[in-house]
């Protein structure tokens, strides 16, 4: 088959690590034979020193054309100081919504090769954890109506959390979905003894499983979850909530991996053209100097795979090499801890080499 793909490399080492999940890509296509067209467009930074403004319409049409979107990381010091409309993190707010992307898949998975990184004690990740967090994208207190004004006890501010019917009911689907392909074990996250918003959430989430019935499906609240994080991490499988609680709890999860370089993302809308990015940043600090760990990136061509393209058994290939790597002891510096690390390029190397 043949799948066109857009390149966003970004700043700092946004370009390295893209460049490490193309050569990965390149591999799986000469392997399992398929063609993947790879097409660049500016972002953030790259784009504000080209064209003055962090995302054109070039892009985002270029996006839009395209059978999906691999992603490396935007900012960085030299425009820190620009205003808030301006920065090259506003760019990321334009794709998503252009694209339309609703869903914010994050996967927090311990490596039995990195134990050592986690920050939680050794018997609580003695099984290890594979976390799939859900997440609600473009509703919500971020969206919902805001503003300043004069209260009783004067200055004050406010923000409002609004979900529809329709907006909790499309990333049910998409959780139910994903649990069914994982262990079928679904947890919806919410406050429900407070909100509205979260009652209605419930009500919701119960009258869908009713069509899933070969999925667990409990809830939690909010509270209880992120203590459940770092008390008991295997017990979840697929995490479901709304997107302020997505945006806490993913950050949560992905702390107790104990390594910010491994981790993927998907960010999904109702087709299958999707957003692929490492969770970190643009890591100015080792920008362009063959440091940065690649695999996060390497991982999110893989849910690329897996997600937009359904080539599970390419998306599989890729998973099983970073393991092999992993397991063969081979580290880039952020995991070395100090020991013997490869360059960004090396360990790509490595990866190719198990595919
Ligand atoms: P960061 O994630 O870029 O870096 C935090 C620390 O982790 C740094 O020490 C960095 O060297 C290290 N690190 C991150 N990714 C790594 C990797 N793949 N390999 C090895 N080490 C890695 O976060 P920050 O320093 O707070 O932000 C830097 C810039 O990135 C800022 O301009 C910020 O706004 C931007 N940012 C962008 C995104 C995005 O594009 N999605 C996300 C977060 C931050």
């Amino acid at each position: 088959m043949n799948y066109n793909i857009a390149l966003l490399r970004g700043d700092g080492i946004g370009p390295e690590i893209v460049d490490s999940a193309v050569r990965v890509l390149e591999k799986i296509g000469e392997k399992y034979g398929h063609t993947f067209n790879f097409t660049p467009y500016l972002i953030g930074g790259a784009s504000l020193d080209e064209y003055g403004i962090p995302l054109t319409q070039e892009t985002i049409d270029g996006c839009l054309a395209s059978d999906s979107v691999l992603l490396g990381a935007v900012g960085g010091p030299k425009w820190d100081t620009l205003p808030g409309n301006m920065r090259p993190e506003k760019a990321l707010l334009g794709i998503r919504a252009a694209m339309g992307l609703f869903t914010n898949l994050r996967p927090a998975k311990l490596y039995p090769a990195l134990k050592g990184d986690c920050p939680l004690r050794e018997d609580i990740v003695a099984n290890g954890f594979d976390i799939m967090i859900v997440r609600e994208l473009t509703g919500g207190i971020y969206f919902g109506e805001r503003g300043m004004r004069e209260g009783k006890y004067g200055e004050e501010a406010y923000d409002t959390e609004c979900y529809s019917r329709m907006e909790i009911e499309r990333i049910a689907k998409v959780a139910f979905e994903t649990a069914r392909k994982r262990r079928g074990k679904l947890i919806s996250i919410d406050k429900a003894n407070v909100l509205d918003t979260s009652r209605l959430w419930r009500k919701i989430v119960h009258e869908m499983a009713e069509q899933y019935p070969d999925v667990e499906c409990s809830d939690m609240l909010v509270d209880n979850a992120a203590m459940q994080l770092v008390r008991n991490p295997a017990q979840f499988d697929v995490i479901v909530t709304s997107n302020m609680f997505g945006d806490i709890l993913s950050d949560e999860a992905s702390q107790i991996t104990g390594s910010i370089g491994m981790l993927a993302s998907a960010s999904l809308g109702d087709n299958t053209r999707g957003l692929y990015e490492p969770i970190h940043g643009s890591a100015p600090d080792i920008a362009g100097q063959n440091k940065a760990n690649p695999i996060a990136t390497i991982l999110s061509a893989a849910m690329m795979l897996l997600y937009s393209f359904g080539l599970t058994k390419e998306s599989d290939a890729i998973i099983g090499a970073v393991d092999a790597v992993l397991n063969a002891g081979y580290r880039t510096a952020d995991i070395a801890h100090g020991g013997e690390a490869l360059g960004t390029v090396e360990i790509t190397d490595k990866i190719i080499e198990n595919i």
